[in-house]
């Protein structure tokens, strides 16, 4: 089969979060099986395409609406990502350093799905399967079976994954007119409330909906932003599949962004030395356990109340703990983590900002990640921390409560039920007596990281379903 993933972003070419990962890391996976899978995503301004090569493969004309733009598909030249990667590249639109935040970021979104499939239209050949991922490409499935202009594809089943239902990109009825010619008495599939909202249009003209772990597809049943009739609606197409994580970019043995790598047998010297070449870094103690916190700085996370977790730990155990923290989002909250720095400095930092090597050397020199997370779909941090060794406390939520399971269980985690400063806290008393034990520290340490959670199993799960719809 030929699959044609289009996607806002993929790793290493364009990275906000964790759809990223996926998108990067599932064609690779996927090829793997035997089949073919590609990526094409907008050609934004970024470090990874500026420095890569490229081939122009396709130069066109197109518009939305009465807005007429030329546009390139490049292909990435070496195959060195494990996928054909392509880029759209709309002068003015997609060439900008960040994925998302404009103004027009409506705009950018509709050019690019509409570039994307007048190329896909005339290629000589069909693809087998159209795979678009959350809201910036939600217009795929109804332009593929609705608009005139893509009837050569209009046979093409379309799946739509769900990375993330609190974001959906709804927009007023006066675009409407953006979108090529359709009959007009299907406009009601593009309308959710009172706009357009490319996630619910996806959800009612996808063949399939996917989700990226089982939990999370129950969970949005009763909380999703104001989809939850319609996802029960279409319960009948829809499924959790839970994502994996890319062995070969997250591997302590031979990832280059290490002061140190390490195995299984080495794991103990391993993360000590990552351990104390992060804390030298940021001014911490190596002898103390330390806390760690990598992500969006939002009140899904849990962001908001990380400061008064913190404020409250350090308190009861001001001595015998260090925290190092890793993200960006909210302003109100990067200025309290800010802050912290300043009453506790040598036993608590901040990176305020987003930086990939900070990440990895965190994931290999920590004990423990936190994620008190309200919402959380899948969660990729935890699959890292667990790879890397470092064990994970978090919510009892969506993705976590697929795929951590509590020390008390017989697991190797530490899990609490509600984004509460009193069970976070509660937590970091349970992590600190695990980590004074230290052979039951140990045992869950290895037993983490023997855990697989490779890509293998769930791209054979997508493919299964993209069985189904051939
Ligand atoms: P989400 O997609 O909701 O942000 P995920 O857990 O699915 O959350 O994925 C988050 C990904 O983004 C992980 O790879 C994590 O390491 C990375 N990440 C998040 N914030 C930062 C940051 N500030 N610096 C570096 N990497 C980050």
């Amino acid at each position: 089969m030929e699959i044609i993933h289009i996607s806002a972003e993929c790793y290493p070419a364009a990275k906000v979060g964790g759809l990223a990962d996926v998108v990067g890391a599932l064609p690779k996976y996927q090829n793997k099986t035997g089949h073919i899978a590609k990526v094409v995503i907008p050609a934004y301004d970024t470090k990874f395409i500026r420095e890569s090569e490229f081939e122009v493969t396709y130069d066109a004309w197109s518009n939305y609406g009465n807005n007429h733009f030329k546009y390139r598909v490049l292909k990435e030249k070496t195959n060195k990502l494990g996928f054909d990667l392509y880029l759209v590249h709309i002068q003015g639109l997609t060439d900008r350093p960040n994925v998302y935040g404009y103004e027009d970021d409506t705009e950018r979104f509709v050019a690019f799905q509409i570039a994307t499939l007048d190329w896909i239209a005339q290629w000589e050949h069909r693809p087998d399967i159209v795979h678009c991922h959350d809201h910036h490409t939600g217009l795929v499935p109804f332009m593929v079976s609705n608009c005139l202009k893509y009837q050569a594809i209009s046979k093409v089943p379309t799946v739509l994954t769900i990375h993330n239902a609190q974001y959906q990109g709804q927009f007023g009825w006066n675009k409407l007119y953006y979108l090529p010619a359709f009959d007009l008495w299907k406009g009601g599939l593009l309308g959710w409330e009172d706009a357009i909202n490319p996630l619910a249009s996806a959800i009612k003209c996808a063949w399939r909906v996917t989700t990226v772990s089982p939990s999370y597809m129950e969970e949005m049943m009763y909380n999703a932003r104001g989809l939850e009739s319609l996802l029960r609606e279409e319960r009948w197409k829809s499924v959790g599949i839970l994502n994996g994580i890319d062995t070969e970019v997250w591997n302590p043995e031979t990832d280059p962004m290490l002061s140190k790598n390490y195995n299984l047998k080495t794991l103990e010297s391993g993360k000590t030395a990552n351990k104390k070449a992060l804390c030298d870094v940021f001014q911490l103690d190596s002898s103390k356990p330390l806390f760690t916190f990598i992500g969006r700085l939002v009140d899904e996370k849990g962001a908001d109340l990380l400061p008064d977790i913190f404020y409250t730990a350090l308190q009861q155990h001001g001595d015998d703990i260090n925290i190092l923290i890793l993200g960006s989002g909210d302003t109100w909250v990067e200025g309290r983590l800010n802050q912290i720095k300043d009453y506790y400095s040598g036993k608590y930092n901040a990176y305020i900002g987003y930086n990939e090597q900070v990440s990895h050397e965190m994931y290999a020199g920590a004990d423990f990640l936190l994620m008190p997370s309200r919402v959380e779909p899948c969660g990729l941090n935890q699959l890292y921390a667990l790879r890397y060794g470092t064990v994970p406390v978090v919510r009892r939520v969506g993705g976590l409560r697929d795929t951590v399971i509590d020390i008390g269980d017989g697991g190797f985690g530490i899990c609490h039920d509600q984004t509460s400063v009193w069970d976070v806290t509660q937590a970091i008393s349970r992590a600190l007596a695990l980590y004074k034990d230290k052979k039951a520290f140990k045992a869950v340490r290895k037993t983490m990281m023997k855990i697989d959670h490779s890509w293998d199993q769930a791209a054979k799960n997508y493919i299964e379903l993209y069985q189904i719809l051939k």
